[in-house]
């Protein structure tokens, strides 16, 4: 049963919802660019200061004035990719915004340019708002091309890598299932069998993955298709920009230096032995010799079993926020009032759980389908973690200066989870209670920590084997797959042979621009465990500290956001904190066997 406010409200995002206006709106958004582009096309290298102050505030006003519509066509289609008129809006936005970004990708490259030639424009104490934004372009001017060659980059992406990726999303929320259940066939969509990996029925369980991850296999030629395609663009792309390795892109676009996520890899390599610690204490508990792998976020079979209603998460969760803080528990009860959370699971919903910021609004949206299992009030929580850290950066960046790097874009979201870890266990009234909350937590961070690492060791995997001069059919890449994945878990789990698929289904390696996309993910997390001790030491005193990190935005390097907590990621022992605090977690289930 669905409540009222399950269902999100998108109306707020533009001033009517008539199709015949939103698309009118969007061709005042590409006529908008064109205008911009009359005036300043070949003139950003003669500008002063001034000039191109007011240029860069010009383009974040556009950005805001035609966020919402865009958004729209978006999310509607997210929420129902078998709507017509949705289908219609969403091609339409997606058109104008291809054009839009054709139009105006002559500014990224005069103003590289520019910097090129005059390097200390960044200090310029007029354009202090714009340092770090332009201090990353810096970065980026000398793998930047010609105008004429950027702009067929884009139509190329978008008609390409970006078509694979909507066939893969569409292909997956349109797929269903037979499955057996209590004695009764049933035909269920990806987005609701996917929540019986985490029944407390093993053979269920066993059942669910057999049967999705066959499912998948079968098309593995159009997967192992489209991977190819993406993987030789992608070097192919390297070489034309010149970046030195296949990750220097991604290392650029997430603001961090090589040599600091070549520590973090190192770190999550020495400690593997505590995960496979960790899955032996949980197999323990789960009474069995070893895992199988629908057993990793399973819950404990002695876990009080019970269903976690919308009202009551929400409430819960609300709770949480304003323990830590009143203003940020206030923004997030706004999300549900406002009504900016879709939970309803239904076909056609786009699969899995995202929160997209809507600056203009100084709010967000959130997309999750809600099975009222405790995973699903972690995903809330994690998601409105999200929606704080767009309430606080809305309120106090530009649209420049909120691109994110993918390693403090879950710190909100990721502390959010340990927040409300902390209030169940207090809450918790048995071990047992104790044993399924603090296993949730691990089982999170080791999929995070340890099983995204397996995912960044297979992306080389890759990479590697097309330079040796392999070709990457479905075969092929699964025994790379294979591969990457025993590094992580040697022979501590047992695994269906037909999770050999598993990367099938990743929506990230179909996604253009998206390359080595997971380290960020291992990074957020570790950074966030070690973020959660400081809390826990400096009590008060941290909360302010976190909101400045939060309303900071993109308008500061990790590094430099880290060295404002005390912290210098660039040094081993950051690392090893993440860790400790995993190993306390660790302790503190191994107290209640
Ligand atoms: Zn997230």
């Amino acid at each position: 049963m669905a409540e009222d406010d399950m269902i999100w409200d998108l109306s707020q995002l533009v001033d009517s919802t008539d199709p015949t206006s939103i698309k009118q709106r969007l061709k005042s958004m590409v006529s908008g660019a064109e205008e911009i582009r009359d005036r300043y096309h070949g003139e950003i290298g003669g500008l002063d200061t001034g000039d191109l102050l007011e240029l860069l505030e010009l383009k974040d006003d556009f950005t805001l004035q035609f966020e919402g519509v865009t958004m729209y066509c978006r999310l509607a289609y997210s929420a129902d990719s078998t709507d017509e008129v949705a289908k219609q809006l969403n091609d339409a936005a997606r058109r104008s915004s291809t054009r839009v970004d054709q139009k105006l990708a002559f500014i990224d490259l005069e103003l590289g340019n520019l910097l090129a030639e005059n390097p200390s424009l960044v200090e310029d104490p007029l354009l202090a708002e714009y340092r770090h934004y332009l201090e990353r372009m810096v970065r980026k001017v000398p793998h930047m091309l010609s105008e004429q060659q950027e702009r067929l980059i884009i139509l190329k992406d978008k008609n390409g890598i970006e078509g694979w990726q909507m066939l893969q999303s569409d292909w997956l929320s349109t797929r269903t299932f037979d499955i057996e259940i209590d004695g009764e066939m049933r035909t269920l969509p990806y987005g609701e069998i996917i929540g019986f990996y985490e029944s407390p029925d093993r053979d269920l369980r066993k059942r669910a993955n057999q049967i999705v991850y066959q499912g998948l296999g079968k098309y593995e030629i159009v997967w192992a298709s489209a991977i190819r395609a993406i993987c030789e663009d992608h070097l192919q792309m390297c070489e034309l920009r010149r970046y030195p390795t296949p990750m220097t892109q991604s290392l650029i676009a997430n603001d961090i230096q090589k040599e600091t996520a070549d520590r973090l890899m190192n770190t999550i390599q020495e400690n593997v032995g505590l995960y496979r610690r960790y899955l032996g204490l949980k197999a323990k508990l789960m009474g069995l010799d070893r895992l199988a792998n629908y057993d990793l976020v399973a819950p404990l079979p002695q876990a009080p079993e019970r269903e976690h209603t919308w009202r009551e998460a929400r409430k819960r969760i609300v709770g949480v926020y304003r323990g830590f803080d009143r203003e940020a528990g206030d923004w997030m009860a706004e999300m549900f009032e406002e009504r900016h959370i879709d939970g309803q699971v239904r076909r056609g919903k786009s699969s899995g759980a995202f929160c997209a910021s809507w600056l203009a609004g100084k709010s967000a949206y959130i997309l999750q389908s809600f099975n009222e299992r405790l995973g699903d009030v972690y995903t809330q929580v994690h998601e409105l973690g999200h929606a704080l850290h767009a309430y606080l950066g809305s309120r106090n960046q530009k649209p420049s200066n909120y691109e994110i790097s993918s390693c403090i874009a879950e710190t909100g979201s990721i502390f959010g989870e340990l927040l409300l870890t902390e209030r169940l266990i207090s809450k918790a009234k048995t071990k047992e209670e104790k044993q399924a909350i603090l296993t949730k937590v691990l089982d999170e961070f080791g999929m995070v920590t340890f099983q995204v690492s397996a995912r960044f060791f297979f992306e080389q995997n890759m990479y590697e084997a097309i330079e040796q001069g392999t070709f990457l059919d479905g075969e092929a890449i699964a025994r790379l797959w294979v591969a990457a994945r025993d590094k992580i878990y040697g022979s501590s789990v047992d695994w269906l042979d037909v999770m050999k698929w598993e990367w099938t289904m990743k929506p990230h390696y179909y996604m253009p621009n998206f390359r080595f996309y997971n380290y960020p993910y291992v990074f957020a997390q570790l950074f966030v465990f070690a973020l959660y001790r400081l809390y826990k030491e400096q009590g008060k005193e941290f909360v302010p500290k976190l909101k400045n990190l939060l309303a900071a935005g993109s308008s500061r390097s990790p590094q430099e956001l880290a060295a404002d907590l005390g912290f210098d990621i660039g040094e081993e022992t950051f690392w090893e904190k993440g860790i400790e605090q995993a190993q306390e977690f660790i302790h503190m289930l191994e107290e209640t066997m």
